[in-house]
């Protein structure tokens, strides 16, 4: 092989070489390009990202860009990003800050919004798993939105709920509304829980007003009763606070009224007597001159008669003498009599205001006496209510413990009650409870004292009667209840009741004699309820 064909050779390697070499350099490039386009696109997703977080951040991030996209040197980039990272670092310690300070908001939003009464069930269920989703802390800010978005739409489920609510006036329970309200509910008109109206009912009744008030009550109840829009219903409730207020201020005026009338009516008393006491006095003065004059006249009379020296003289003086003694007793009745005139007026006057005194203390003693009732009363089935059976009982005691006695406790409790109220509604419900009482009254003697002791449940007090016949005597009550003829929905019903009944020991007290009692009713419950059981 010659030298030439040598380097000839040696050229075409080197030429495929140095081709090699330019290809791997423009897939370098291409490759080069390729990544920092990626890495351009990264920084602008970034930049997209954390833009509003930190504005240091944005314009070094926006540098960034702009180095790679004119392939700046590598030094100048690594500066850039140097920077970048530890603002980033920087970043993510307060980012953990947020992010605790963020959970701990959550939680106390959370918490409160739970305590808020009346939110519907689902509502309240779905708080709870969220809440308790949002335990643990989570890694990032964002993973918060959407839990903060669910929260925040609880707020405005339970700012909804509890708007309804108070529409309708009441803030416990959801309302149970008919197909019938649904309809009026969308039409904007608020449909009321019989139940409730019932309650309000059952509350208006119950307040001592005057009868002017009364009527006005009675009259906003019926429009109540009828559906309407809600701000009507606001003003019906206003309405009934605005006669509640009115009957205080009437009552307080005329409290104001009566006692004014009674300290005037002192006042005059004492005047009165005081004038008396000087009036007296005068006269007794006047009087005693009047008395004094007499004497003196018949003295002077005396004198007369022993100086004069004879008869006709005397008869003359006595005469002249008399005349004078006459006038001065006349003078002496008619200051009399017109001292009892005055007297007699003075205590007229007295009298009358005393009176008019008396007609307004008996109003309010009646007045009194009215609350006192109403405050013993039940209102729904006007039987005794459970602090009248509280008092009843304490003192019924107290004569048991003096002497003891026949002493008995019942206790009665409807069965299956609260399915009455949940298939016809609690006006039905209400009814019953009503019907039940007056039977129960009907069915004992007048001698046993019959309260509701709260909800469905009755206490009766039998004074004087022996186990054997109390045991007939509740048995005959249980029967005659269970076969009361109820019809709801024309469908027949019949109720049944639970009797728990004791006889009163010595050693007992108040709570150990009503536990008893109210053990032997849980025992008839168990054993299959409509039935009367009695515990020793
Ligand atoms: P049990 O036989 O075990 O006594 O069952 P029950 O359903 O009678 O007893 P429960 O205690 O479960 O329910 C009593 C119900 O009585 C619940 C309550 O809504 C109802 N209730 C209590 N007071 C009134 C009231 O004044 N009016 C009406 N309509 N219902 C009432
Ligand atoms: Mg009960
Ligand atoms: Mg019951």
């Amino acid at each position: 092989m010659n030298d030439s064909s040598v380097a000839q050779k040696q050229l075409v390697a080197l030429k495929r070489k140095l081709d090699t070499a330019i290809e791997s350099r423009s897939s370098l490039e291409d490759d080069f390009n390729l990544q920092s386009n990626l890495l351009i696109q990264f920084i602008g997703k970034l930049t997209l990202v954390s833009k509003g977080i930190d504005l240091e951040l944005d314009n070094r991030l926006a540098q960034l860009r702009t180095l790679f996209s004119k392939s700046a040197p590598i030094g100048e980039i690594e500066d850039k990003i140097s920077v970048i990272s530890k603002l980033l670092q920087q970043h993510s310690i307060t980012n953990r800050k947020n992010i605790s300070h963020i959970q701990e908001q959550f939680n106390q939003a959370g918490e409160s919004l739970q305590k808020i009464n009346g939110l519907p069930g689902d509502l309240r269920r779905d708080l709870r798993a969220l809440l308790s989703e949002t335990k643990d802390s989570k890694d990032s800010l964002i993973q918060y939105i959407p839990l903060l978005s669910q929260l925040l739409s609880f707020y405005d489920l339970a700012l909804k709920a509890k708007s309804t609510q108070s529409n309708q006036g009441i803030l416990q329970a959801p309302p149970i509304v008919s197909s019938e309200g649904k309809k009026a509910v969308e039409a904007g008109a608020i449909v009321l829980d019989a139940l409730f109206l019932e309650r309000i009912s059952v509350s208006l009744s119950a307040l001592p007003l005057s009868k002017a008030h009364t009527s006005d009550l009675l009259a906003i109840k019926k429009k109540l009763m009828t559906n309407q829009s809600s701000e009507k219903l606001l003003q019906n409730f206003i309405d009934i606070f605005d006669v509640i207020v009115a009957d205080f201020k009437d009552e307080q005026k005329n409290a104001k009224n009566f006692l004014t009338s009674l300290s005037a009516t002192l006042t005059t008393v004492q005047s009165a007597v005081k004038e008396t006491i000087v009036t007296q006095k005068n006269s007794q003065r006047t009087n005693d001159i009047i008395n004094q004059k007499l004497q003196s006249q018949l003295l002077d009379m005396t004198g007369t008669v022993e100086k004069a020296l004879t008869l006709t003289q005397v008869k003359e003086d006595i005469n002249e003498k008399l005349q004078v003694i006459s006038n001065t007793l006349e003078q002496k009745s008619k200051f009399e009599q017109e001292n009892h005139q005055q007297l007699a007026e003075k205590l007229n006057d007295m009298s009358a205001k005393v009176e008019q005194l008396e007609k307004q203390s008996d109003m309010f003693e009646e007045k009194l006496a009215e609350q006192q009732r109403k405050s013993m009363q039940d209102a729904l089935t006007k039987l005794a209510n459970r602090a009248a059976f509280d008092d009843y009982f304490a003192k019924t005691m107290i004569r048991f413990h003096r002497k003891p006695f026949p002493l008995a406790l019942v206790v009665i409790d409807i069965d299956d009650f609260k399915k009455i109220n949940d298939t016809y509604g609690h006006t039905a419900g209400d009814k019953t409870l009503q019907v039940i009482a007056n039977s129960i009254v009907k069915s004992v003697k007048k001698s046993v004292f019959v309260g509701r002791y709260g909800g469905e449940e009755f206490v009766l007090i039998y004074s004087k009667v022996e186990e054997e016949a109390l045991f007939s005597e509740l048995n005959a009550l249980n029967n005659f209840v269970a076969r009361l003829p109820f019809k709801f929905k024309s469908n027949k019903v019949s109720i049944t009741l639970s009797i728990g009944a004791t006889h009163i020991k010595p050693d007992d007290n108040i709570h150990i004699a009503f536990e008893r009692a109210d053990q032997a009713m849980y025992k008839a419950k168990k054993q299959g309820k409509n039935q009367v059981v009695y515990i020793k």
